[in-house]
């Protein structure tokens, strides 16, 4: 059996290790650190933010984000459908409910038009939702001005679930930063990786240190420990923050890896009838961490499960584009704004192998494979 080709696995750096060997020799193998501290200024002047706090992972970066905003239960949230569920589940833990808004086609992102509407019909009715998560998915920016003006227009704060985007922009702009907070990713998977890890940024200097802490258990400041909110332990560690600060050396590698995929396989595949990949909109750049294509059965000759199937038989790890979260059974009982377009997506997306270690021979057998698929479904 030929070596397995993953979907996106993690791809170190020659500067990793040292800072890891600097946390060990320093002893600083802590929740906090020297590391962290590096790791979050860095962070915030690669994207431009004013504030970053570095948490375990981009879920508690969303959890509080969401938390400081004043999402409690009996709120409701509007957010993109089609997602991971990470981006719901914060809402979800506050006791709030999500409101789920549909994609458009060019960005594969939440529609600013349908938001708008959900917005004005909510003012209407004198309910308007505590706050937006919009998500950036696969490594491309939604369509933030009129998403963000329609924010505006009722007062209600945007929050950017950047967890799949670091390294994308928008108009010249960096997304993750241009709502009232944001949050990264740094799960295996992602375009760079500590492993496990997130970031929250924000503008708000103050929603920041009230984050930084929750993430410390809620220590009040005094000798002794002193309680008067319910805190999390949600703080990354130093010898992962280390991992990070490597990570975030080599990010525009990583971005121009991601990039070549994509292009090696629009290329391989542009004759191929039924293939359409996922665009990329005018107003940014796409990293492409995931390469992601619909696959149109009747053109094509065979659906996208087979093709993710075939895959599967030569050891190729690909998978479905997010199946909806309205259509997911946790979360079916919720309100949602449209959906058909993300329902199309996930009937016929798929995810191929994309990581920026990936090799020529890699991405050739991936093209292979795919092509064959046809021919072998009509025999
Ligand atoms: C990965 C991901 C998250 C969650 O990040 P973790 O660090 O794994 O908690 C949230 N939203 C989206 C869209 C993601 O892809």
């Amino acid at each position: 059996m030929s070596q397995r080709i993953y979907l996106s696995s993690p791809h170190m750096g020659s500067l990793e290790r040292g800072f890891v060997d600097d946390a060990f020799t320093s002893n600083w193998i802590a929740p906090l650190g020297p590391h962290v501290d590096a790791f979050q200024t860095e962070f915030a002047h690669c994207v431009g933010a004013p504030h970053a706090l570095a948490l375990s992972s981009g879920t508690a970066a969303l959890h509080l984000a969401l938390q400081l905003l004043g999402v409690s239960p009996g709120d409701e949230v509007l957010v993109s459908t089609l997602t991971f569920s990470a981006t719901v589940n914060p809402i979800r833990y506050l006791g709030a409910s999500p409101v789920f808004i549909d994609s458009e086609r060019t960005s594969w992102n939440m529609d600013p038009a349908l938001l708008s509407e959900e917005l004005e019909a909510r003012a209407r009715r004198g309910r308007l939702p505590r706050a937006v998560v919009v998500v950036h998915l696969y490594g491309q920016s939604a369509d933030l001005d009129p998403i963000l003006a329609a924010c505006d227009r009722y007062g209600v704060p945007l929050v950017e679930d950047a967890a799949e985007a670091l390294g994308s922009t928008y108009k010249g702009r960096v997304p993750g930063t241009l709502g009232r907070a944001g949050i990264y990713s740094f799960n295996g998977n992602k375009i760079i990786t500590t492993s496990s890890g997130g970031m929250l940024v924000s503008p708000d200097e103050g929603l920041v240190r009230h984050a930084l802490k929750l993430s410390t258990q809620a220590r009040d400041p005094a000798p002794h420990y002193e309680h008067s909110e319910i805190g999390y332990n949600y703080r990354l560690s130093n010898v992962l923050a280390a991992i990070g600060r490597g990570q975030l050396r080599v990010l525009e590698d990583r971005v121009a890896a991601r990039r070549r995929n994509y292009e090696f396989y629009a290329r391989a595949l542009a004759g191929v009838p039924g293939l359409t990949f996922m665009p990329e909109a005018p107003w940014g750049r796409h990293t492409r961490w995931l390469t992601t294509l619909t696959i149109d059965p009747a053109r094509f000759g065979a659906d996208r499960e087979a093709v993710r199937v075939a895959l599967e038989r030569e050891n190729i790890e690909a998978r479905p584009v997010w199946k909806p979260m309205h259509l997911q059974p946790v979360f079916a009982a919720f309100e949602r704004r449209g959906g058909g377009v993300a329902e199309e997506l996930f009937q016929n997306g798929l995810c191929l192998p994309s990581g920026s270690n990936l090799t020529p021979d890699d991405l050739a057998r991936v093209v292979e494979v795919m092509k064959a698929v046809p021919h072998r479904s009509r025999r």
